[in-house]
This record gives C-alpha cells, structure tokens and sequence, in this order.
C-alpha cells in the first residue's frame, strides 16, 4: 500500500516532514524508504516548503482504521492554522492537510501532472482532508525515476550547525548545496521558525546518511533525523528546453528582463539576468523555465549564437566606410572599395555553457547543470 501526507505546514507548526516523521514512527507496520516529493512551484496554495510525502507501508485493511484515528488526533487538528505562501510575504494561507492511501501505486500520470502543472483530486483510494490530497497522491504516484537524497534532522530548541562539520559535509563528494560558493553561506539550515535544523542533501543514500551523523555531532540538540529520498534537483518540472532568437529586450523596473515580451529573467537569477541584459537583437538562445501565465520564468540559460555586424576591413587595416545607401563602402585612406558593405563576425558570450540563479535562488526541482 502506498500512504502520502501533504499540507501540513503553517506558521505555528506541523512541519509536513516532521509530521510524517512521527507518523513513520508511529505506525503499527513496516515501511519502505520514505520519498519527500517537490511539486509544481506554482500551485496556487502551495505552502511554504511545499514538500508532499510518501512511503509504500506493508499493511492489510485494518491499518485504514489505526490510520483514521491517527489522523484524527494528530494530523486534521493542523487544519486552518495559516502559513505565508513562497509568491509573497503577504499572502497567507490556511494549511488544509492531506493523506491519502492506496492499495497499488497511483499511475506515475498523475505525478507528471502534479510536477508540470495544476492537478485535481483524484477519486479512488482512502483519502482524509483538503487540499493537501493532492500533493499526498501525487507524492505516492512518484515513479522516482530520477533520485537524490536529503537527511533531514529536527531541533529540540534553538537551531545550530556547527561551522566544521557543515566544511565536512560541504567537502564531501557526493554532497550538494550545502553552501553558496559565492558567499561562503551555509545552505543547510533553513530560516524562520520551521523545526528543521537542517537538510542535507546527497547524490545516494548513504552519503546522506553519513553526512546527518556528521552534522548531528556539531548540532544543538534534535528530536530525531531521517533520510528521504527525493525528486530534487531531478529537473522533472520542466518537460523540455526551449530555442528562441531575440526579437526585443526590455529592462524592466527592478533589474528584471524580459525577451521577446515572454521571457523572464528575474534580477535575482544571478548570471541568468546578466545573460538576459548581454543578448542582442538576433542572437539565438536555449533555455529552461516554467511557463506561468504565459510568461517563461527563465531558471537556466546558454547562449548558442550572437553575432555583430560591421563593415568590412580594408587590407590595410582600415575599417571601410559607407559611400551612401547602395554605393558600397570605401576606404577612407586608400579609397579602395568594396561591394561586401557588412561582415558578420562573432560576439564572445558573456558565459560558456549552461547557467543558473545562485544556488540559494534556484529552485529545489532543478537540476544542476554544467
Ligand atoms: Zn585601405
């Protein structure tokens, strides 16, 4: 049986993981490896980490009882306690918690529409509360084709990673994000009053097992830490890149930029922005990004093809000169003339290859590229 839980979280608590976490704990059956599952960014409700959760249990019928009371006392009290959704400060929502349960594994369908777009409700299996059934179901319906790993720990009181074993963790191979090459700053612990005290994320499971041990020896004391495995960094929002010429660029207020009137570059993206402000009239581009109301929300960009137009040099290594619209160019020093009047020649792009936000913008679906 496949059981999901989502939705949970708000500002005074119910941090779906650690919510999940008890309930692993508590489960009179055995499990398989808990799955933590990103979603589409832009559903409308989305709550602050917007993680939905999931594990297959190895149970009969009568677990629908246990798993009825336990929602009951423990997971539908989180209901309407209100959470600040990840758009805006301002914008709050009550949380309206999900589980769900079933008996085989939701066709994978119903996750690739949850990653890429809005989903409804499914109708079949045992589901409890709101909202929250979607991202449940959509997490069990999960086919983990593409995988990382995140160990999570959870704090008892005040949160507190020590500086040495964050550079461990940081220097181990198989461990990413960890901190913001260009800052120096650690990425592990997360702000705000959420009762993480960290998530380490790793490549396999073992590495990211190793590193919670690693980060447990230099943390301020927790109530317990578990590995998830997950869809982060597996690019499964976004179903293909996109190849586009500039026809116009615009700086918008707030550093923002917008090409072709479709493409966004946020200020904040980093060297997608920079990318975004170099591109000229005609140069050819690929990129990744999530159509929102019409609008691609630019996460990475590679420049493939930019080039400028000049008049032609003479062989003495003079640059030619126009006589007049349909008279060729000339020399200005030694008169010789040419009826080449352009040169295409190539701009050298600002970057080489594939780039993305700053690691502490980028999004938790995507995937790292070189
Ligand atoms: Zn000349």
């Amino acid at each position: 049986m496949w059981l999901g839980v989502d939705d949970t979280d708000s500002l005074e608590g119910g941090c779906t993981t650690l919510v999940f976490h008890d309930l692993l704990n508590a489960l009179p059956c055995e499990h398989g490896e808990p799955r933590l599952t990103r979603l589409w960014p832009f559903a409308a409700r989305r709550t602050r980490g917007n993680a939905a959760l999931s594990v297959e249990i190895f149970a009969d019928d009568s677990i629908i009882e246990w798993l009825d009371k336990y929602w009951k006392d423990n997971i539908e009290p989180l209901k309407g306690m209100i959470s600040v959704s990840e758009h805006s400060e301002r914008e709050q929502y009550p949380s309206d918690p999900g589980m769900t349960l079933f008996t085989t594994q939701p066709d994978e369908k119903y996750y690739w529409r949850a990653v890429r777009g809005k989903a409804e409700p499914l109708d079949f299996g045992h589901q409890w509360g709101g909202e929250g059934r979607i991202g449940a179901a959509a997490s069990c319906a999960w086919p983990a084709l593409t995988t990382t790993w995140e160990g999570i720990a959870w704090r008892k009181g005040v949160r507190e990673v020590s500086e040495e074993s964050l550079t461990i963790v940081d220097n181990m191979p198989e461990t990413f994000l960890c901190r913001d090459p260009r800052t120096n700053r650690g990425l592990v612990a997360p702000r705000g009053p959420c009762p993480v005290m960290f998530g380490v994320r790793a490549t396999d499971r073992y590495s990211a097992q190793k590193a919670v041990e690693t980060l447990l020896e230099g943390s301020a004391e927790t109530i317990g830490s578990r590995v998830f495995c997950t869809n982060q960094a597996s690019g499964d929002h976004i179903e293909s890149s996109i190849t586009d010429v500039v026809e116009t660029k615009e700086l918008l207020k707030g550093g923002h930029v917008i090409i072709n009137q479709r493409y966004l570059a946020f200020a904040e993206s980093g060297d997608v922005n920079k990318s975004a402000q170099w591109l000229e009239e005609g140069d050819q581009f690929e990129c990744l990004g999530l159509n929102y109301e019409g609008q691609i929300h630019l996460e990475a960009i590679k420049i493939l093809k930019s080039t400028k137009k000049e008049r032609p040099l003479c062989e003495c290594g003079t640059r030619m000169k126009s006589m007049g619209k349909g008279q060729g160019v000339r020399c200005p020093k030694c008169k010789k003339t040419s009826s080449e009047v352009w040169q295409e020649t190539n701009r050298i792009p600002i970057f080489d290859g594939w780039v993305q936000p700053p690691a502490d913008k980028r999004r938790h679906l995507a995937k790292t590229l070189t």
